[in-house]
């Protein structure tokens, strides 16, 4: 087989470990990594500690500019690819220009999901996902502020230690009926609301969000037992792939990109990797979606080496990770 052209689109953990992974089986096929975002790829895992200011921005980036440079894998930042044509074997930019390619992978990540709860749309809300979002709640917040959590995973409670540690006033509101059900176990729930009490966070378990409104003076979620007010609110409820740039596509998609067990979409010379990709598990005999730093980066790694020509196929295991948040060790897979 000739020279290939290999076509990345988003430079997140799966992303960076598929041209990775590629080069080194290769050294002549052409790699390039397309991302929407203006900056290297970095640990969206530090950035909870960037916000809190104990962690510098230059902390962040995973590889410095050399080691693209060195690998040959060319880096097209401030990129958006607003459409894939499996046919042409091409995709679009949101400038209209036109980029071939042999082997294509989608690592597009997933966004964070805002519910429909009423009054929420128009508050202001604040996310994180990305170095931008880091910045814009360091430049919202001010020591002893108050900052409403609306969560329901763990970056939600990861954003709450941040503002804690920031000296900001923290009202955790879990969105559902227990405190993560889906990610802890009763025990550790109970373990680690203690502690974020210890920790000065008013803690609203329970009690559903109805409604949210936002004045000049501060923004108000109304509880079924409560109506809390802060100067800003911060949502954290989980996150989802953004499909809708792919729908002229004829890519096969579900909650997630279908993904056979070797990564490939329902386009044979067409990859998905990481948070993006909806996978079957034959254990328990369903679809499903992984999220996850070591997810993104083992499947990135194995797109990557099917994209260079291997027949692997992916396993789903249940390792959980390992994290301290507030004192308390969450086994977790991340959601
Ligand atoms: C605050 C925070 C803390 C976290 N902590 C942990 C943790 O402790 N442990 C853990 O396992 N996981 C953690 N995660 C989750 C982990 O970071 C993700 O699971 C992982 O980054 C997913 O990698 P990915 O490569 O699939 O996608 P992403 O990292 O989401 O990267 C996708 C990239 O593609 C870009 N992109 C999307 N669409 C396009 C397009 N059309 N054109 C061009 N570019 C595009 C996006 O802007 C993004 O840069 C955390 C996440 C956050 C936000």
């Amino acid at each position: 087989m000739g020279r290939l052209r290999h076509i990345i689109i988003g430079h997140g953990p799966a992303g960076v470990y598929a041209a990775r992974c590629i080069r080194k089986r290769n050294r002549d096929d052409d790699i390039l990594l397309l991302s929407d975002e203006p900056c290297l790829a970095y640990s969206r895992i530090l950035l909870p500690d960037y916000i809190a200011g104990r962690v510098s921005l230059d902390r962040l980036w995973l590889y410095p500019q050399s080691y693209y440079d060195e690998a040959r894998i060319q880096l097209r930042l401030r990129t958006k690819i607003t459409s894939v044509h499996p046919e042409q074997r091409a995709v679009t930019t949101e400038n209209g220009e036109t980029i071939p390619f042999d082997r294509l992978l989608i690592a597009c990540g997933g966004l964070p999901i805002l519910p429909g709860i009423d009054g929420l749309a128009d508050a202001g809300a604040v996310t994180l996902k990305t170095i931008a979002d880091a910045q814009a709640i360091i430049a919202r917040v001010k020591r002893g502020s108050s900052v409403l959590v609306l969560a329901r995973d763990l970056v939600g409670v990861e954003m709450t230690r941040a503002f804690c540690l920031m000296g900001l006033r923290v009202t955790y509101i879990e969105w559902g009926d227990e405190l993560l059900p889906h990610i802890i176990d009763p025990a550790t729930a109970e373990e680690l609301a203690l502690r974020m009490k210890a920790a000065g966070v008013q803690m609203v378990v329970g009690e559903g969000i109805h409604r949210v409104e936002k004045s000049d003076s501060a923004i108000v979620v109304h509880t079924s037992g409560k109506t809390l007010r802060g100067d800003t609110l911060a949502v954290a409820v989980g996150k989802t792939p953004c499909l809708n740039w792919l729908e002229s596509s004829g890519i096969a998609t579900n909650r997630g990109i279908l993904a056979d067990e070797r990564l490939r979409t329902n386009h044979p010379d067409i990859f998905v990797a990481g948070d993006a990709a909806e996978i079957y598990d034959p254990a328990a005999r369903k679809r499903k979606l992984l999220f996850g730093w070591k997810n993104a980066t083992e499947q990135g790694e194995l797109a990557g080496a099917n994209m260079s020509g291997d027949t692997r196929e992916f396993v789903v295991t249940y390792t959980p990770g390992l994290k301290q948040i507030f004192g308390v060790d969450i086994r977790h897979r991340w959601k």
